[in-house]
């Protein structure tokens, strides 16, 4: 291989929604790039005028920006380069490279007939006739592939694979309208921005046989082929929608944090021993193309929960309180003033437990209800006369408390039980109610301390108070 700087790229096609598998391709491009102090480009590949939205150019851009891999130069976008496709073309005529091809439709019917019979490949009559036949007809431009020996895929991940050349007939370069061909297009594009090594879902290995030719054709230098075999879901089908999630947008939409997704994405194909938790310097110190395996990956959600647990707990506050903000306000939960500060205090008590920022949420519901709470029927259940007693007199206990803190709290719990000369486990349930309403709350202390003092108090009041 040449030295040339290493440039790795991820070509979607904007199609729909910007798919995870996508996103991990994405993912290994730019650690390789990183790792090799290289440059990690994006092309959108619109050619398909049918298909291609303008939304799905922003699912990319958006997916790519919630992931964090930001390309390195300006997108490049395929259609708009169909002149330079074509020069391109014309270069490979004056080469001998490719030729026109003046098949009619009936020509070409016959011979694929023919081919299929003697069990070979379609050939253009074309393919050795010198000049033009009649500039007037329409043709097609087709690759002059070489027919015999093989053509070499080296690729990094699936090991060697070979073509035998006499299987691929002369690929079609520009149709009769002069458009541009897939094939032609993603190797003229790759060339012109200097792409060393493609990097790519192993439905395109069949490409690169094709690809490889023309490179040939034109005499460049051919880019390290790397294919990435398919995330599959859980139960090692292709992934669908009954999977629970395919596009990048949904994972955000569960909760799932951009660093935690790089991290689990990392590890669908590649690792690191038995590395579960790394960072991207890490990641990017690690990475090699080489050590991604053959074998299709599984989406394991159980996984993707703990890696997002643990980035969840390494979160800053302010960011999970914004996070937590945007959920709430998705579910039209009434913010207050104050909130924030709430939020604030509540969040570092929770969030150990919370596998997706949607947990995270629902576990702070309990501290931002506005009082009177309405008790579920389980919690009025709690509400014994015995208990009403002991709710009463400890809310004069904590009415004298002046370190409204986690341990104290715990202590003055502890304390209160002990001069009650009953278990916690006789007050804790009614009073975690009473001061939750019902929902998710932490433990005791916990909670009060999310609540502050004033809260809690008029939350037990609240509730022994005869209305209630
Ligand atoms: N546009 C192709 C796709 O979305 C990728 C082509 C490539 O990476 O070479 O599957």
């Amino acid at each position: 291989m040449s030295d040339r700087p290493v440039v790795t790229r991820i070509a979607p096609s904007p199609t729909g929604y910007m798919h995870i598998g996508t996103a991990r391709t994405a993912l290994f491009n730019w650690l390789y790039a990183k790792h090799v102090g290289g440059k990690f480009l994006l092309r959108i590949e619109d050619t398909d005028r049918e298909r291609s939205t303008e939304p799905a150019v922003q699912a990319i851009f958006d997916g790519l920006s919630w992931l964090g891999l930001i390309p390195d130069e300006e997108p490049v976008f395929q259609f708009s380069r169909a002149d330079r496709h074509r020069q391109v073309v014309q270069e490979m005529l004056a080469r001998g490279s490719a030729y026109r091809c003046y098949m009619t439709p009936d020509e070409l019917a016959h011979e694929r007939e023919t081919a299929r019979a003697e069990g070979r490949v379609i050939r253009s009559p074309w393919r050795d006739r010198d000049g033009n036949y009649d500039a007037a007809q329409p043709y097609v431009i087709r690759l002059k592939a070489a027919t015999e020996g093989e053509t070499l895929i080296a690729d990094q991940v699936k090991g060697d694979v070979t073509f035998q050349n006499k299987d691929l007939d002369d690929l079609i370069l520009l149709r009769t309208d002069g458009s541009p061909t897939y094939n032609l297009a993603v190797v003229v594009d790759d060339h012109d921005m200097g792409v060393t090594h493609v990097i790519r879902g192993d439905d395109h290995l069949n490409n690169a046989g094709r690809q490889t030719q023309i490179y040939e054709g034109m005499g460049w230098e051919v880019p390290v082929w790397a294919h990435l075999p398919m995330i599959n879901g859980p139960d090692g089908k292709k992934l669908s929608k009954r999977h629970g999630a395919q596009a990048v947008s949904e994972f955000d939409d569960m909760g799932y944090l951009p660093e935690a997704m790089r991290n689990y994405l990392a590890k669908l194909g590649w690792g690191h021993g038995d590395a579960e938790i790394f960072g991207d310097d890490q990641a990017q110190a690690w990475f090699d193309i080489k050590d991604v395996v053959g074998a299709p990956a599984r989406l394991d959600w159980a996984k993707l929960a703990h890696v997002n647990n643990h980035y969840i707990r390494e979160a800053g506050i302010d960011r999970l309180v914004g996070l937590v903000t945007r959920i709430l306000k998705s579910r039209d939960w009434p913010l207050h003033d104050g909130d924030d500060a709430i939020l604030q205090r509540t969040i570092p008590l929770v969030r150990d437990g919370a596998k997706t920022t949607l947990e995270l949420a629902d576990n702070v519901v309990f501290a931002l209800k506005r009082r009177p709470l309405e008790l579920p029927e389980k919690a009025l259940a709690q509400l014994t006369e015995e208990t009403r007693g002991r709710l009463a007199r400890l809310a004069a206990v904590y009415a004298d408390v002046a370190d409204w803190s986690v341990p104290n709290l715990e202590d003055v719990n502890r304390k209160f039980a002990e001069s009650e000369g009953v278990g916690l486990g006789k007050i804790g349930p009614a009073l975690r109610a009473v001061l939750s309403g019902g929902s998710p709350a932490p433990d005791l202390a916990g909670a009060l301390v999310s609540l502050g003092k004033p809260e809690s108090l008029a939350r037990i009041d609240d509730a022994l108070s005869p209305a209630a």
